[in-house]
């Protein structure tokens, strides 16, 4: 499964060579020179997706089977209609690690439903049941998801009131994952397979679609303070191209920093079982690298509003929406 890293030096040589013109000097001091990428940077307003984390939580944790749960879903779809786009909804009901019966709610927006060129973009909008990487005293407590589930989701939310806004968009589909944070707790020692993104797999085996994407782009984990978005190794054996490309939008826009081009590591997330079982091309963009893993709120109870940088939530929107904007 693990592509062997020599051949992929050429592309990450190649990327480091295309970073090295002055990009960040120019961006804070406009100036003739400033590439027109840079000039035109895609309209998005952090203060709106980190509202839209805000009132997620408000919620509570949104752990399946719980009413936080259930009320967030529903807001979540009338968000989506809001905005113009097409909303249905999966309901499934899925058994846990520990024979819990969840119940699930996948929620597809489409926006341009007649287009046949189509991308998804998915995040999870569940929260996990326990802090199982916190201490004792709070290791049962739920997550409230602030960065884990609720910053992809806001991000998602807020690129679908832009390109509302906007005339010019592709077919876009946006997809909201349920039961993707209810695996396997890691200090269990009789590891079960294919416990965690049972929302995905629901999915990937039911497809919501008449029109197939080409490509799907996955967010996980994206409002944390200094992010390190590198390539996932899943990521790039499935949608290697797609990975350049998100990348290249990023560096164009100024991010070199945050956007790293070197293998992360491996993530099993939702996008695994996209490409495996729906084999949609599908890259994760996670704040992961096997050196210091995920950030440090990861399934604690410090993972709240207040530990999300809208810094962070504001170059993934731009991102998106310069890949979205170059279909
Ligand atoms: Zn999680």
């Amino acid at each position: 499964m693990f592509m062997n890293r020599c051949l992929f030096l050429p592309f990450v040589v190649l990327l480091l060579l295309s970073c090295s013109s002055p990009k960040k000097e120019t961006q804070k001091q406009p100036s003739q020179e400033q590439p027109a990428s840079v000039l035109n940077r895609p309209s998005f307003s952090s203060d709106s997706a980190f509202s839209f984390v805000k009132q997620q939580c408000e919620f509570g944790p949104r752990v399946p089977n719980t009413s936080a749960h259930d009320n967030c879903a529903e807001y979540l779809v009338e968000k989506l209609k809001s905005y113009g786009l097409i909303v249905t909804t999966q309901k499934y009901t899925a058994t846990a690690y520990d024979q819990t019966v969840l119940n699930g709610t996948n929620i597809i927006g489409q926006l341009h439903h007649e287009m046949d060129k189509r991308i998804v973009l998915f995040s999870h909008w569940d929260s996990r049941h326990v802090c199982d990487n916190d201490n004792l005293e709070n290791r049962n407590k739920p997550v409230m998801g602030a960065n884990d589930g609720a910053s992809g989701v806001a991000v998602l939310l807020e690129v679908a009131r832009q390109l509302q806004i906007e005339k010019d968009s592709v077919g876009v589909d946006i997809v909201f994952l349920d039961l993707e944070d209810y695996g396997q707790p890691s200090f269990e020692t009789d590891e079960k397979k294919d416990t965690w993104c049972l929302g995905a797999q629901y999915l990937a085996r039911n497809p919501y679609y008449d029109k197939r994407p080409r490509k799907g782009i996955l967010l996980d984990m994206v409002g944390a303070s200094s992010p390190y978005f590198g390539f996932d190794q899943i990521s790039l054996n499935y949608a290697e191209s797609l990975l350049q490309e998100v990348w290249s939008a990023a560096h164009s826009l100024g991010y070199t920093t945050s956007f790293i081009p070197n293998v992360s590591g491996a993530v099993l997330d939702d996008h695994y079982y996209i490409n495996t079982l729906a084999a949609i091309p599908t890259i994760d963009i996670i704040d992961y690298n096997q050196n210091r893993g995920f950030p440090s709120t990861w399934h604690t109870i410090n993972d709240t509003p207040d530990n999300i940088d809208k810094k962070t939530l504001q170059m993934v929107g731009e991102v998106l929406l310069r890949v979205l904007r170059e279909k």
